[in-house]
């Protein structure tokens, strides 16, 4: 068998990095998330999606959810959204309990969620002038969030217009243009093709540089997770709890060449060992034979 590359401890930090950290430490706390806990009462009985779970956001930080599918992520952000009611527990923002959904916070669907009749602008304008913009206003700031995502080209065309992840970026200026504090997004580039993906992930960078706003990002993928996040909360399933918080090593500013960095890859095998933990099930053989004659063996 071959040799595996040595890792560092993913706990392992750089000066500048440790740094970092410290610094996000000091700032404000954002969103305050205490014992929260949900149960879905169904004909065949409840379902506690979440147990318990308690974390802090600090104002600006990106931070990532992730876990086995059915841990409960959509059921933790739509609550943090207020979509979605809590069992027991607490929301705070900026210190004060908050339920039900406002426009301090904003969300990212993975399916497009563009108004098909409405053009790119429209679209972004129909928030703010929901909450009260006169047109002209709510125009002029629609201009600005879409020139911000790079769409200028595109701010009359419609939705069946554009690539998807051209829609994506719509979705993401219409939810800035609400001007909320916190975004949560629920693996808004699942339905993306990989290069288009890596794309929008180097966009939403340079757009949260750029904004004012503290991210939640659902995804379950663990490259993703770690490219955007300053730290990234782990969550098990059955029912969903906190497995681990942890801080991303990697320096910033993130570029792609990363992937392959020490400090990458010993927080991705780290994630592996959380999510992926290793059983007996998936290296089950198959009980497979031959259905046509073969005469070169591939192993
Ligand atoms: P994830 O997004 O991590 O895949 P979800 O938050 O969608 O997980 O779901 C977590 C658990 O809660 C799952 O067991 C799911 O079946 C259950 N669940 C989610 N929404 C509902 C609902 N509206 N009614 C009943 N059960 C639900
Ligand atoms: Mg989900």
């Amino acid at each position: 068998m071959s040799k595996l590359l040595e890792l560092p401890s993913y706990k392992e930090q750089a000066p500048q990095v440790a740094a970092r950290f410290k610094r996000i430490y000091k700032r404000p706390i954002k969103l305050e998330v205490k014992n929260l806990t949900k149960v879905f009462t169904t004909a065949k009985g409840d379902v506690r999606a979440l147990n318990d779970v308690s974390f802090n956001v600090h104002r600006r930080e990106f931070i990532s959810v992730i876990g086995p599918s059915g841990c409960g992520k959509s059921t933790l952000i739509r609550i943090l959204a207020g979509l979605e009611t809590l069992t027991s527990g607490q929301l705070l923002l900026n210190g004060s309990p908050v339920s039900g959904p406002g426009a301090d916070r904003g969300m990212v669907f993975q399916n497009y969620t563009l108004f098909p009749w409405l053009t790119v602008k429209k679209n972004v304008m129909f928030g703010p002038q929901l909450a009260g913009q006169s047109e002209k206003q709510a125009e002029g700031n629609a201009l600005e969030w879409i020139e911000l995502v790079g769409l200028r080209k595109f701010t009359d065309a419609y939705p069946s217009q554009l690539s998807g992840g051209m829609k994506q970026r719509v979705a993401i200026a219409r939810a800035l243009a609400n001007q909320p504090e916190v975004l949560f997004m629920d693996e808004p580039f699942g339905a993306l093709d990989a290069q288009t993906r890596a794309s929008m992930q180097s966009y939403l960078l340079q757009i949260w540089q750029n904004v004012d706003v503290t991210i939640l990002f659902v995804t379950h993928d663990l490259d993703e997770a770690i490219y955007l996040s300053d730290r990234i909360l782990v969550l098990k399933t059955n029912p969903g709890e906190i497995a681990e918080f942890i801080e991303v090593s990697v320096e910033r500013s993130r570029s792609p060449e990363q992937f392959l960095s020490p400090e990458f890859l010993a927080t991705k095998k780290r994630l592996e060992e959380l999510i992926h933990p290793p059983s007996n099930e998936s290296t089950e053989k198959l009980p497979l034979v031959r259905m046509t004659p073969v005469g070169d063996d591939v192993m």
